[in-house]
């Protein structure tokens, strides 16, 4: 589909692949087996400067269609290894709530290290209690003078240990309900800031997740996320929204490489005396796992572009896109195992690394189920604008019920009628 892409998409596309192909291809099983951080693989990210592709202009960033760029490099990196996928997308992650909600100050300090590849960011939400349901966090941060003070733990800090700057979010105000969790920016080597378990993974082996830990760090208040305490959580799901195209491509980049092993094989393995990909049955396989790879990408992209134009209804897309590519991604590479047989059951080939390196991406980011959620509830939001196809379309005998029964608070809200019943 490189006809539907602007000439500046396609530089980027031509940028990530070059390295794909030619610095991460070539490595990806050697750091899978070490799980090891691949440093010669991020200075060469750097050297490509691809991190400028998510930055404003202003702050030594790229410009043009940012989101849509960061989804393509994103999405080639992935096609020859999925851990350096979120490798270099985590870095978005963890500088998103820079870029949507830090002060000017922290925007010139922070994103032109970022962009230059010279500092690598994380994102500290999740905790062990706390995962689906972030609001319920633990972590503290309590204000003493001129500093806040922070005390708790974050669980599953990707790239955590190599980076050296960490949006924690962290509960400010314990009594206030809206404004209780402050976004705050910790450098790595903070006093009283330490690295604890860095976790055994299934997949995306190549990029440490561990504990941070927080005894009594102190960071100055100008390190709070926008200068101002009690904004945490709006810049944290502001952020989800921006980064997860960025997980959908990294799904779409795992899925097109798998399928194109799979291609590549399937034409020259034979069975019953022909190549197997000429049996129908693979055929249809093949034709429904490009199909789905393809409809994948086109909601990604569109998601992307809608956070380009900061549309409104990016939360909505921005969770199909994460949900349809990521189980897309699940189902893509676990046939093209199945495609490679037993060869494609064994550590010795690198078909196997793409299915175990898709299964994260149903899982982080928030997972799959309460994106269900997110856009259910986008939905019943949307029903109101259908209120008068009720009378028209809803069964007589539907609607005489209702009015017997009484419509409870919250249904008469989403069809604009009032309520009669508490
Ligand atoms: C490898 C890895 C890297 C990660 N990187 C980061 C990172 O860099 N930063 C960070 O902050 N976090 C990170 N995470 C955390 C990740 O975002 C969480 O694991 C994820 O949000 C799910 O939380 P949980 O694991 O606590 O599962 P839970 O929330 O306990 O969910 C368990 C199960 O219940 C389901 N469930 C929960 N609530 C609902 C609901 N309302 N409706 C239906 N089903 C529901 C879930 O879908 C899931 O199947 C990472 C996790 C992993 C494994």
């Amino acid at each position: 589909m490189e006809g539907l892409l602007s000439e500046q998409n396609r530089e980027w596309r031509a940028r990530a692949r070059q390295v794909a192909e030619s610095v991460v291809r070539p490595l990806a099983a050697k750091y899978d087996r070490l799980q090891e951080y691949p440093w010669e693989i991020q200075k060469a990210i750097a050297q490509a400067g691809l991190f400028r592709v998510w930055i404003p202009e202003e702050y030594g960033g790229a410009g043009g269609d940012r989101t849509l760029n960061l989804c393509i490099v994103v999405e080639e990196l992935s096609r020859a290894c999925g851990g350096v996928g979120v490798l270099f997308a985590v870095n978005a992650l963890g500088s998103f709530p820079i870029i949507i909600g830090g002060s000017e100050e922290q925007k010139r300090k922070w994103l032109p290290k970022i962009a230059a590849g010279e500092t690598l960011a994380a994102f500290c939400l999740s905790e062990k209690g706390s995962g689906s349901d972030a609001v319920s966090m633990r972590c503290r941060a309590r204000a003493s003078g001129d500093a806040y003070v922070i005390d708790g733990e974050k669980k599953w800090t990707t790239n955590g240990s190599a980076a050296q700057l960490y949006t924690v979010f962290a509960v400010s105000d314990p009594q206030s309900k809206s404004r209780r969790i402050s976004g705050l920016l910790v450098e790595k080597g903070a006093p009283g800031f330490t690295f604890k378990k860095t976790e055994d993974k299934m997949g995306i082996r190549c990029v440490p997740v561990v504990e941070c830990h927080f005894r009594g760090v102190r960071v100055p208040k100008e390190n709070v996320l926008g200068g101002e305490p009690g904004y945490g959580f709006r810049h944290a799901m502001g952020t989800l929204d921006y980064a997860r195209p960025g997980v959908a491509a990294q799904a779409v980049g795992l899925a097109q490489g798998a399928l194109e092993l799979a291609l590549v094989y399937a034409g020259q393995r034979k069975q019953f005396g022909q190549r197997i990909i000429d049996f129908q049955a693979v055929q249809f396989m093949l034709a429904d796992m490009a199909t789905k790879v393809e409809a994948a990408r086109q909601l990604v992209y569109t998601a992307a572009r809608a956070a380009d134009r900061k549309l409104d209804n990016l939360t909505r897309l921005s969770a199909m896109c994460k949900v349809f590519a990521t189980d897309v991604a699940m189902e893509v590479t676990t046939n093209a195992v199945q495609l490679f047989g037993g060869y494609g059951f064994m550590r010795d080939y690198p078909i196997e690394k793409y299915m175990r390196d898709a299964k994260i991406t149903q899982i982080y980011e928030g997972t799959n189920q309460v994106q269900r959620v997110v856009i259910s509830r986008a939905l019943m939001k949307e029903a109101t604008l259908l209120s008068d196809m009720l009378e028209k379309y809803v069964p007589k005998e539907v609607q005489y019920v209702l009015a017997e029964e009484g419509l409870p608070a919250e249904v008469a809200a989403a069809y604009s009628v009032p309520a009669t019943k508490e």
